[in-house]
């Protein structure tokens, strides 16, 4: 029964909807849409913090650094005693370390042997690099004119947080310089969102599990492996329910489970338009959901809605079986989904333009993904090629690519040395 703002309502209001060819971005739309962020917050370690999502503002409590303080291992002088046209000549009057808590006072005239990361000492604003003067007997130094300018090498006080500003903000997922910034300010714990919980099987009467004898009609079961690692880089908890045979109870089994344990369900196969498995018929019994064509290629086949069980209503994503259409759809559909659960904010892809080394055909009114090398050509211009034979079922030229070239929407075909739009598998970060 349809319910008031049930899905299949809410997407008939969608001006030129069509369920049979819909396009990438009405898709991503509808679905994030329909997807509610965790709320529950939970304090982990720093140590245990890589990878999780804030639940709240970082304000800072203290200035970093908490004082002026020298950027290099030089002089600390009074910028008024340098002399514009001739050579400055300056008394040491100490010498003071990294942690040291007191230091001697300088004078007009005088200055102080200073390490990197030394306090600034009072009516010091400037720090000569060591290299740079000359030492003279009985203990001064002397620099020719215009060697530093008021102010040079030295660190100011807040420069790189102030106290009372919010250092990071929530909703952003945890990178290694996070890790340091929190550290920086003396806090060992951060509110966290609570960890997505995601249950995926896979269906398919011709799938076999790995250990099991594979006849001639036989598969592995790869995609609840690639879902494997696409959900443990989103940071997600895993939730896994197997291979489930393609017949009814036991898929509503699976799928009950998947409402009792998880956020949200992936399965794989068994959507595809006209067929006769039972995954999309028990989907449908079972709740709010639409199957779709997708205007992509590899991918088209998809689920998605809301199964009603439990008094819980848990998103649901039927992806195609095809093992590249599994991670196509999941990269471009399902990732930016999950993400907006895990209260994940600004999570656009990256995306870059490089000059495509070959042609590719290209059919106008779809989105297609190439599985691509993205390299650079002897003046560090980007470029980028296919990594082989793009049939949807080809996981090898997946594995082969670092890239996908994503050629959008009304895009025909391409020549080569066009420029393409390109996302990176692979950051530094
Ligand atoms: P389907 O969408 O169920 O028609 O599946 C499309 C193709 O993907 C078929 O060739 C299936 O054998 C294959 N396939 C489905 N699920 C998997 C899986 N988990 N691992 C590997 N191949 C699969
Ligand atoms: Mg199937």
């Amino acid at each position: 029964m349809t319910q008031p703002n049930s899905l299949a309502e809410r997407v008939q209001r969608i001006e030129g909807y069509d369920p049979k060819a819909l396009p990438v971005v009405v898709a991503q739309e509808i679905i994030e849409a329909s997807m509610q962020p965790v709320t529950q917050v939970e304090q982990v370690a720093l140590t245990a913090a890589l990878g999780r999502v804030l639940a709240q503002d970082i304000i800072s409590p203290i200035d970093v650094p908490a004082h002026d303080n020298s950027a290099m291992d030089g002089y600390a002088l009074r910028s008024s005693d340098l002399a514009a046209e001739t050579d400055t000549v300056l008394t040491v009057v100490g010498t003071a370390f990294a942690g040291d808590a007191t230091c001697p006072a300088v004078g007009n005239g005088q200055c102080l042997r200073i390490m990197t990361g030394a306090v600034m000492p009072a009516g010091c604003d400037t720090v000569v690099p060591q290299e740079l003067v000359h030492a003279l007997q009985g203990g001064s130094i002397t620099l020719t004119a215009g060697t530093v300018a008021a102010g040079d090498n030295r660190r100011l006080q807040g420069e790189d947080l102030r106290r009372g500003v919010p250092a990071l903000t929530q909703g952003r997922r945890l990178r290694p310089a996070d890790l340091g910034l929190i550290a920086s300010l003396g806090i060992a714990t951060v509110p966290v969102f609570r960890k997505v919980k995601v249950a995926y099987f896979s269906t398919g009467d011709e799938l076999r599990s790995l250990g099991e004898q594979l006849d001639p009609s036989n598969v592995y079961d790869a995609n609840r492996y690639t879902l494997l690692g696409m959900l443990s880089r989103l940071g997600c908890e895993l939730v896994d329910l197997g291979l489930v045979p393609d017949e009814p109870t036991a898929l509503q089994a699976a799928f009950a489970r998947g409402c009792e344990k998880a956020d949200a369900i992936i399965t794989s196969g068994g959507v595809s338009v006209g067929q006769a498995d039972h995954t999309k018929h028990v989907m449908a019994s079972m709740g709010d959901v639409l199957f779709w064509t997708i205007a992509m290629r590899p991918g088209r086949p998809l689920a998605f809605g809301h199964l009603h069980h439990g008094g819980r209503s848990t998103p649901v994503f039927g992806l195609p079986g095809n093992p590249v259409a599994v991670m196509v759809t999941f990269y471009f559909l399902v990732r930016t989904a999950l993400q907006h659960c895990e209260g994940e904010m600004g999570s656009a892809l990256p995306y870059v333009r490089a000059l495509c080394t070959q042609s590719i055909r290209k059919k106008p009114g779809r989105t297609e993904y190439q599985r691509a090398w993205l390299g650079a050509d002897a003046s560090g211009q980007p470029i980028v090629r296919i990594t082989g034979a793009q049939g949807s079922g080809i996981l090898s030229s997946m594995a082969a690519a670092n890239a996908m070239i994503v050629l959008e929407h009304a895009r025909e075909d391409v020549s080569a040395g066009e420029l393409v739009d390109v996302v990176i598998f692979d950051g530094l970060v």
